[in-house]
Protein backbone atom coordinates (compact mmCIF):
# COMPACT_ATOMS: atom_id res chain seq x y z
CA UNK A 1 0.00 0.00 0.00
CA UNK A 2 2.97 2.55 1.09
CA UNK A 3 4.64 1.86 -2.22
CA UNK A 4 1.26 2.31 -4.58
CA UNK A 5 0.86 5.51 -2.64
CA UNK A 6 4.99 6.52 -3.06
CA UNK A 7 4.46 5.52 -6.61
CA UNK A 8 0.98 7.56 -6.99
CA UNK A 9 3.06 10.76 -5.59
CA UNK A 10 6.04 10.00 -7.77
CA UNK A 11 3.68 10.14 -10.85
CA UNK A 12 1.81 13.04 -10.22
CA UNK A 13 -1.18 14.05 -11.74
CA UNK A 14 -1.63 12.79 -15.40
CA UNK A 15 -5.03 13.49 -16.13
CA UNK A 16 -5.82 15.97 -19.21
CA UNK A 17 -7.37 18.94 -18.65
CA UNK A 18 -8.49 19.19 -21.80
CA UNK A 19 -11.28 20.94 -22.63
CA UNK A 20 -10.34 23.67 -19.87
CA UNK A 21 -7.52 24.01 -21.71
CA UNK A 22 -6.31 23.26 -25.16
CA UNK A 23 -4.81 19.83 -26.08
CA UNK A 24 -1.45 19.62 -28.06
CA UNK A 25 -1.77 15.94 -30.19
CA UNK A 26 1.37 13.93 -30.15
CA UNK A 27 4.47 15.04 -32.55
CA UNK A 28 3.36 12.33 -35.96
CA UNK A 29 -0.20 12.59 -35.08
CA UNK A 30 -2.07 13.24 -37.97
CA UNK A 31 -5.17 15.21 -38.13
CA UNK A 32 -7.38 16.70 -41.12
CA UNK A 33 -5.77 17.39 -44.59
CA UNK A 34 -5.28 21.50 -45.09
CA UNK A 35 -5.92 21.93 -49.49
CA UNK A 36 -4.13 25.57 -50.64
CA UNK A 37 -6.25 26.13 -53.27
CA UNK A 38 -4.33 26.55 -56.75
CA UNK A 39 -2.03 24.45 -58.55
CA UNK A 40 -0.42 21.00 -58.10
CA UNK A 41 -4.00 20.09 -56.33
CA UNK A 42 -3.54 16.08 -55.91
CA UNK A 43 -6.01 14.54 -58.18
CA UNK A 44 -9.52 12.46 -56.50
CA UNK A 45 -7.82 9.39 -57.12
CA UNK A 46 -4.95 9.45 -55.21
CA UNK A 47 -7.31 9.27 -51.97
CA UNK A 48 -7.93 5.62 -51.24
CA UNK A 49 -11.37 5.90 -49.54
CA UNK A 50 -12.96 8.28 -51.97
CA UNK A 51 -13.22 11.48 -49.61
CA UNK A 52 -11.46 13.60 -52.25
CA UNK A 53 -13.78 14.89 -55.08
CA UNK A 54 -13.86 16.98 -57.95
CA UNK A 55 -16.71 19.31 -59.24
CA UNK A 56 -17.65 21.75 -62.43
CA UNK A 57 -17.92 25.28 -61.18
CA UNK A 58 -17.84 28.57 -63.25
CA UNK A 59 -13.68 28.60 -62.71
CA UNK A 60 -13.45 25.11 -64.33
CA UNK A 61 -13.78 23.08 -61.11
CA UNK A 62 -12.94 22.69 -57.39
CA UNK A 63 -12.21 19.99 -54.99
CA UNK A 64 -14.39 19.40 -52.07
CA UNK A 65 -13.21 17.03 -49.09
CA UNK A 66 -15.73 14.98 -47.05
CA UNK A 67 -14.31 14.56 -44.11
CA UNK A 68 -16.86 11.79 -43.25
CA UNK A 69 -14.48 9.77 -45.25
CA UNK A 70 -11.34 10.95 -44.89
CA UNK A 71 -9.05 8.38 -42.76
CA UNK A 72 -6.40 11.39 -42.18
CA UNK A 73 -4.15 8.60 -44.44
CA UNK A 74 -1.78 11.70 -44.93
CA UNK A 75 -1.51 10.61 -48.65
CA UNK A 76 -3.07 13.31 -50.72
CA UNK A 77 -0.05 15.37 -48.63
CA UNK A 78 2.74 13.31 -49.46
CA UNK A 79 5.80 14.47 -51.24
CA UNK A 80 4.62 15.33 -54.84
CA UNK A 81 1.53 17.41 -53.07
CA UNK A 82 3.18 18.90 -50.49
CA UNK A 83 3.25 22.17 -51.45
CA UNK A 84 -0.49 22.36 -51.95
CA UNK A 85 -1.68 19.96 -48.92
CA UNK A 86 -0.48 19.92 -45.47
CA UNK A 87 -1.19 17.34 -42.54
CA UNK A 88 -3.55 19.15 -40.46
CA UNK A 89 -3.80 18.85 -36.99
CA UNK A 90 -6.85 19.75 -35.90
CA UNK A 91 -8.84 17.32 -34.17
CA UNK A 92 -12.32 19.42 -33.36
CA UNK A 93 -13.86 18.30 -36.39
CA UNK A 94 -17.45 16.99 -34.72
CA UNK A 95 -20.53 18.75 -36.32
CA UNK A 96 -23.91 18.26 -35.59
CA UNK A 97 -24.87 17.83 -39.33
CA UNK A 98 -22.90 15.46 -42.29
CA UNK A 99 -23.07 17.88 -44.69
CA UNK A 100 -21.20 19.83 -42.65
CA UNK A 101 -18.16 17.66 -42.77
CA UNK A 102 -17.85 18.45 -46.46
CA UNK A 103 -15.61 20.98 -47.10
CA UNK A 104 -15.41 22.91 -50.47
CA UNK A 105 -11.71 23.51 -51.31
CA UNK A 106 -12.34 26.72 -53.44
CA UNK A 107 -9.62 29.70 -53.52
CA UNK A 108 -11.78 32.52 -51.47
CA UNK A 109 -9.58 32.51 -48.35
CA UNK A 110 -12.48 30.24 -47.05
CA UNK A 111 -13.72 26.98 -46.15
CA UNK A 112 -17.06 26.59 -47.60
CA UNK A 113 -19.28 24.10 -46.33
CA UNK A 114 -21.75 22.82 -48.42
CA UNK A 115 -25.06 23.96 -46.99
CA UNK A 116 -27.85 22.10 -46.51
CA UNK A 117 -31.65 22.38 -47.94
CA UNK A 118 -33.46 22.16 -44.62
CA UNK A 119 -32.33 23.77 -41.63
CA UNK A 120 -30.92 21.04 -39.35
CA UNK A 121 -29.02 23.49 -37.05
CA UNK A 122 -32.20 25.17 -35.99
CA UNK A 123 -33.66 21.71 -35.30
CA UNK A 124 -30.42 20.60 -33.59
CA UNK A 125 -30.30 23.57 -31.34
CA UNK A 126 -33.95 23.13 -30.59
CA UNK A 127 -33.08 19.54 -29.65
CA UNK A 128 -30.04 20.31 -27.52
CA UNK A 129 -31.55 23.09 -25.47
CA UNK A 130 -34.14 20.32 -24.58
CA UNK A 131 -31.48 17.71 -23.40
CA UNK A 132 -29.74 20.62 -21.54
CA UNK A 133 -32.98 21.44 -19.58
CA UNK A 134 -33.62 17.90 -18.77
CA UNK A 135 -29.97 16.72 -18.53
CA UNK A 136 -28.31 19.97 -16.75
CA UNK A 137 -24.64 19.07 -17.08
CA UNK A 138 -24.60 15.00 -16.48
CA UNK A 139 -24.68 12.77 -19.36
CA UNK A 140 -24.83 9.49 -19.17
CA UNK A 141 -24.07 7.11 -22.56
CA UNK A 142 -24.71 3.37 -23.78
CA UNK A 143 -22.13 2.20 -26.31
CA UNK A 144 -23.14 0.62 -29.44
CA UNK A 145 -20.64 -1.37 -31.29
CA UNK A 146 -22.20 -1.48 -34.57
CA UNK A 147 -19.79 -3.76 -36.74
CA UNK A 148 -16.67 -1.44 -35.95
CA UNK A 149 -13.31 -3.17 -36.11
CA UNK A 150 -12.97 -2.16 -32.55
CA UNK A 151 -10.41 1.02 -32.94
CA UNK A 152 -13.05 3.65 -32.05
CA UNK A 153 -14.30 1.16 -29.22
CA UNK A 154 -9.95 1.66 -27.71
CA UNK A 155 -10.90 5.52 -28.13
CA UNK A 156 -13.83 5.43 -26.62
CA UNK A 157 -12.53 2.83 -23.42
CA UNK A 158 -9.82 5.25 -23.26
CA UNK A 159 -12.01 8.01 -22.09
CA UNK A 160 -12.39 5.87 -18.91
CA UNK A 161 -8.67 5.81 -17.95
CA UNK A 162 -6.75 8.03 -15.58
CA UNK A 163 -5.71 10.44 -18.47
CA UNK A 164 -8.71 11.27 -20.00
CA UNK A 165 -10.97 10.25 -17.23
CA UNK A 166 -14.14 11.94 -18.49
CA UNK A 167 -16.19 10.84 -15.42
CA UNK A 168 -14.89 14.55 -14.11
CA UNK A 169 -17.02 16.24 -17.08
CA UNK A 170 -20.07 14.49 -15.77
CA UNK A 171 -19.99 12.12 -18.66
CA UNK A 172 -20.14 8.23 -17.97
CA UNK A 173 -21.33 5.10 -20.05
CA UNK A 174 -23.60 3.03 -18.65
CA UNK A 175 -24.35 -0.89 -19.54
CA UNK A 176 -28.40 -0.68 -19.73
CA UNK A 177 -30.13 1.93 -22.80
CA UNK A 178 -32.86 2.03 -19.72
CA UNK A 179 -29.93 4.04 -17.45
CA UNK A 180 -28.78 6.48 -20.58
CA UNK A 181 -29.35 9.75 -21.51
CA UNK A 182 -27.81 8.77 -25.32
CA UNK A 183 -26.11 6.28 -27.55
CA UNK A 184 -22.59 6.24 -29.10
CA UNK A 185 -22.64 4.20 -32.23
CA UNK A 186 -19.26 2.94 -33.66
CA UNK A 187 -19.30 0.47 -36.47
CA UNK A 188 -21.13 0.94 -40.39
CA UNK A 189 -23.73 -0.59 -38.43
CA UNK A 190 -24.14 -4.40 -40.06
CA UNK A 191 -27.97 -5.35 -40.89
CA UNK A 192 -27.24 -8.38 -38.46
CA UNK A 193 -27.31 -5.67 -35.70
CA UNK A 194 -29.18 -3.15 -37.06
CA UNK A 195 -32.78 -4.57 -35.54
CA UNK A 196 -30.69 -4.64 -32.27
CA UNK A 197 -29.38 -1.19 -32.94
CA UNK A 198 -32.75 0.24 -33.75
CA UNK A 199 -34.55 -1.53 -29.93
CA UNK A 200 -31.48 -0.13 -28.38
CA UNK A 201 -32.04 3.33 -29.25
CA UNK A 202 -35.60 3.26 -28.46
CA UNK A 203 -35.00 1.68 -25.44
CA UNK A 204 -33.38 5.70 -23.96
CA UNK A 205 -35.96 7.47 -23.13
CA UNK A 206 -36.66 10.21 -24.81
CA UNK A 207 -35.10 13.23 -25.66
CA UNK A 208 -32.33 11.13 -26.20
CA UNK A 209 -28.93 12.32 -28.55
CA UNK A 210 -27.74 9.89 -30.93
CA UNK A 211 -23.74 10.50 -31.59
CA UNK A 212 -21.68 8.61 -34.47
CA UNK A 213 -18.07 7.92 -33.46
CA UNK A 214 -15.82 7.70 -36.76
CA UNK A 215 -15.72 6.77 -40.01
CA UNK A 216 -17.71 3.86 -40.74
CA UNK A 217 -20.68 5.26 -37.93
CA UNK A 218 -20.47 8.34 -40.03
CA UNK A 219 -21.67 6.69 -42.51
CA UNK A 220 -18.01 7.80 -45.06
CA UNK A 221 -16.46 4.41 -45.74
CA UNK A 222 -18.75 2.10 -45.76
CA UNK A 223 -21.86 2.47 -48.27
CA UNK A 224 -25.12 0.83 -48.64
CA UNK A 225 -24.40 -2.66 -48.96
CA UNK A 226 -25.29 -6.94 -48.62
CA UNK A 227 -24.27 -6.52 -44.96
CA UNK A 228 -24.10 -2.76 -44.14
CA UNK A 229 -27.44 -0.21 -43.63
CA UNK A 230 -24.19 2.44 -44.21
CA UNK A 231 -24.07 4.61 -40.98
CA UNK A 232 -25.47 5.21 -37.94
CA UNK A 233 -27.74 7.61 -39.41
CA UNK A 234 -29.73 4.67 -41.66
CA UNK A 235 -31.54 3.86 -38.21
CA UNK A 236 -32.14 6.83 -36.43
CA UNK A 237 -31.62 10.71 -36.75
CA UNK A 238 -27.70 11.40 -35.66
CA UNK A 239 -27.01 14.32 -33.76
CA UNK A 240 -23.59 14.40 -33.89
CA UNK A 241 -21.22 13.11 -36.26
CA UNK A 242 -17.35 12.39 -35.15
CA UNK A 243 -15.19 11.94 -37.88
CA UNK A 244 -11.80 10.12 -37.63
CA UNK A 245 -10.39 6.46 -38.40
CA UNK A 246 -10.37 5.79 -35.30
CA UNK A 247 -10.79 9.94 -34.06
CA UNK A 248 -8.51 10.66 -31.17
CA UNK A 249 -10.30 10.51 -27.03
CA UNK A 250 -9.98 14.41 -27.14
CA UNK A 251 -11.89 14.47 -30.58
CA UNK A 252 -14.35 12.10 -29.33
CA UNK A 253 -14.78 14.07 -25.80
CA UNK A 254 -15.38 17.60 -28.06
CA UNK A 255 -17.92 15.98 -30.18
CA UNK A 256 -20.06 14.52 -26.92
CA UNK A 257 -19.68 18.21 -25.56
CA UNK A 258 -20.88 19.59 -28.83
CA UNK A 259 -24.17 17.13 -28.25
CA UNK A 260 -24.56 18.30 -25.13
CA UNK A 261 -24.03 22.04 -26.75
CA UNK A 262 -21.12 23.19 -24.10
CA UNK A 263 -18.94 23.62 -27.09
CA UNK A 264 -19.78 24.98 -30.53
CA UNK A 265 -18.71 22.98 -33.79
CA UNK A 266 -16.02 24.43 -34.79
CA UNK A 267 -15.70 25.38 -38.65
CA UNK A 268 -12.42 24.85 -40.26
CA UNK A 269 -12.35 27.86 -42.27
CA UNK A 270 -8.98 28.76 -40.78
CA UNK A 271 -7.50 25.68 -41.78
CA UNK A 272 -7.82 26.35 -45.73
CA UNK A 273 -6.81 29.30 -47.28
S1 LIG B 1 -5.80 12.22 -45.77
FE1 LIG B 1 -8.02 11.95 -46.15
S2 LIG B 1 -8.42 13.10 -48.05
FE2 LIG B 1 -6.17 12.75 -47.94
S3 LIG B 1 -5.83 10.85 -49.08
FE3 LIG B 1 -6.06 10.25 -46.91
S4 LIG B 1 -8.26 9.77 -46.69
FE4 LIG B 1 -8.04 10.92 -48.63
Amino acid sequence: MLRILINALRTGVVTTRYPAEPNSPPERFRGQPIFRPGTGLPPPEVCPTGAISEHPDAGGSHLAVDLARCVFCGRCAEDQWSGAVATGREFELAARSRADLRIEVVDDDAAVHAKPASDPEAEAARALSEIRRVLGRSLHLRHLDAGSCNACDWELTALLNPVYDIRRLGIDFVASPRHADGVVITGPVTRNLATAVRRTIEAVPEPRIVIAVGACATGGIFGEGYANLGGADQIHPVDVYIPGCPPRPEAIIFGILVALGRLESRKTSTSIV
